[in-house]
């Protein structure tokens, strides 16, 4: 049943990496100011992206001043569950302004980026990182990404603790055990801790040589509160709470967002039910899927290499009957349970030990000072003031966890001061939209993403005003290529850039609790005709929506055809 054919040349050079070595060291200390190309493929699963700032490319061409491309370095850290003491995200802060742009971004998988760090200031930042008990190792590359789990810090139930305990073992168990990555970064500046060129292969027991042939996504979720978006992971876990305890979960497996337009067999899946697990045994049974995978993903194409086409190949049965090979007994049936809700935690709430927390909304996850708002700031000074933990959401924001009574008031003052608006200030359309960072310094981006979204969202308010919606909850997701990195096949509404000149796809019929994929309604659509194409539909969903019934659900039943009808006449008649 394998997926076999002649190595990519991403696997060949996995294969001859020495455990995800390959000349990195080497390179890192040439006065180059980037990385040759088979590097950069590694460099991920160390979770640095060479990328080059097409803005400042640019410029510097029109002025004459320099040419070529201005290359720096996207740094991922991989947080699991998103939990950040605020030593550490007071690090991160430090660090975007020592080596970065100034900004720090918080990604739609709980974990923090820093852009625009040059060569010489990678090791540095990349140190000061693991010096603050964080690390990039794995936060990108063809391994486990970071494991996502709900945030909310409730103390007064267990089932909470009991999630984010388990992202904390399933990261654990899944991390690569290559020691490159202590070698290459973890180094003092003048000594060698160890000496790069005397290889010793340690034991990778889950990945071996060539590690996973793509990318690989896990979350856990609750039935209520799927803020990690569970179907859009390669491996979820859908924990069941029985009297106020979590009894096991529903896994389910090959959920994936990017996809190939050109390529016609490339699609977006939602991760479908495969059994059920007591929490004893979820180390175990993510083992063997990822072992599945590792042994059976495509490795000569990696346009299809994530596991939802394994899974579309053989079917759940086949593959179920594989986890179950390798898993060593049988699995039963999932419980029949499904994905009710979305929460995203923003506002002040009761954390259940006589304590609050506080979820504040950053747009498009993008922690930088601005104008009147002052997020970065903002946050620093209450950091430093209180030094609470935090916790960063899947759709870009943050907690301020362990908040006492009496200084809610003073942190609603820092806040003020600093433009930084609170939930109740905010519409549900906002809040429950996120974007990738696409233009300047994604390397695949086609178009705009987090710098063309507030706009867009600008006008929709207006919009949905006119037609008494604001209080509606739609959830609109914008990535700058195909990839999908902000998950834009599954909310309410998908933008997703498709061609230079700022021309998108708009997907429609998703949902914001995130369970199923929509459709597309239209292609190369301009981005000055973003908001002309939706209102419509907002008067049709208006006037023709069921009780209860959001816009996505509404624009799912009543499918593509019927709302092309209806925008046309529509139209006809304003
Ligand atoms: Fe880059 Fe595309 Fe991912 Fe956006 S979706 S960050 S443009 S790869």
């Amino acid at each position: 049943m394998s997926e076999a054919g002649k190595p990519s040349h991403v696997e060949e050079l996995k294969i001859g990496s020495r455990q995800l070595r390959g000349t990195i060291a080497e390179e890192l200390s040439a006065v180059a100011d980037h990385f040759e190309s088979d590097s950069v493929h590694l460099l991920k699963n160390h979770g640095l992206y060479q990328q080059d700032d097409r803005d400042e490319r640019g410029q510097k061409a029109d002025d004459g001043t320099s040419k070529g491309k201005a290359y720096q370095f996207m740094v991922r850290t991989r947080i699991p569950g998103g939990k950040v003491t605020a030593a550490q995200f007071l690090a991160e802060l430090d660090l975007c302004d020592k080596y970065g742009n100034g900004t720090v971004r918080i990604t739609s998988r709980q974990g923090f980026q820093l852009h625009g760090v040059v060569k010489s200031g990678l090791k540095a930042t990349i140190r000061a990182i693991n010096d603050s008990k964080l690390t990039t190792l794995a936060a990108c590359g063809d391994v486990e990404r970071n494991v996502m789990c709900c945030p909310a810090p409730i103390k007064n139930s267990p089932v909470r603790i009991q999630m984010q305990d388990m992202a904390d073992r399933i990261a654990e168990h899944l991390k690569p055990k290559t020691t490159a990555y202590c070698e290459i970064w973890l180094t003092d500046e003048n000594g060698e801790q160890q000496n790069v060129s005397e290889f010793k292969a340690v034991e990778e027991p889950i990945y071996g040589a060539t590690y996973l042939p793509r990318k690989f996504k896990t979350a856990i979720s609750l039935p209520e509160d799927n803020c990690v978006d569970i179907h859009s992971q390669d491996l979820g876990f859908l924990a069941i709470v029985e009297q106020g305890q979590i009894v096991g979960y529903n896994v389910l497996v090959g959920g994936g967002q990017g996809v190939t337009p050109s390529v016609k067999k490339t699609f977006p899946a939602a991760a479908k039910p495969l059994t059920f697990v007591t929490p004893d045994q979820v180390v175990a049974v993510a083992e063997a899927i990822v072992k599945v995978q590792r042994d059976n993903g495509n490795r000569s194409d990696r346009k299809i290499a994530r596991m939802k086409y394994l899974i579309a190949n053989w079917g759940i049965p086949a593959f179920k009957a594989k986890v179950e090979e390798y898993f060593g007994r049988s699995l039963p049936e999932p419980k029949p349970i499904e994905v009710t809700g979305v929460d995203d935690h923003l506002g002040w709430h009761e954390q259940g030990d006589g304590n609050w927390f506080l979820g504040v909304n950053v747009e498009n996850g993008r922690i930088k000072d601005e104008g009147d708002l002052r997020i970065k700031s903002g946050l620093r000074a209450i950091l430093s003031k209180y030094g609470m933990n935090t916790r960063l959401t899947p759709l870009q924001s943050l907690i301020l966890c362990d908040i006492k009574p009496e200084q809610r008031a003073d942190i609603n003052q820092i806040l003020k001061q600093h433009g930084i608006k609170q939930a109740d200030e905010l519409s549900f359309l906002r809040r429950y939209s996120i974007a990738c960072p696409a233009w300047p310094t994604c390397g695949l981006s086609i178009t705009e993403s987090e710098r063309a979204l507030p706009g867009i969202l600008d006008v929709m308010e207006v919009e949905l005003a006119k037609f008494g919606l604001t209080k509606e909850v739609i959830s609109v997701h914008m990535t700058g290529c195909p990839n999908g990195c902000a998950r834009p096949y599954s909310p309410d509404i998908g933008l997703v850039g498709r061609r230079q000149g700022e021309q998108y796809m708009l997907y429609l019929g998703g949902n914001a609790i995130g369970t199923r994929i929509g459709f597309l309604y239209a292609d190369y659509l301009p981005k000055e005709e973003i908001i002309s194409t939706l209102s419509p539909l907002f008067a049709y969903f208006k006037v023709e929506r069921q009780p209860g019934e959001t816009f996505g659900d509404f624009c799912h039943r009543q499918g593509k055809e019927n709302l092309e009808a209806y925008a046309t006449s529509y139209c006809a008649q304003v």
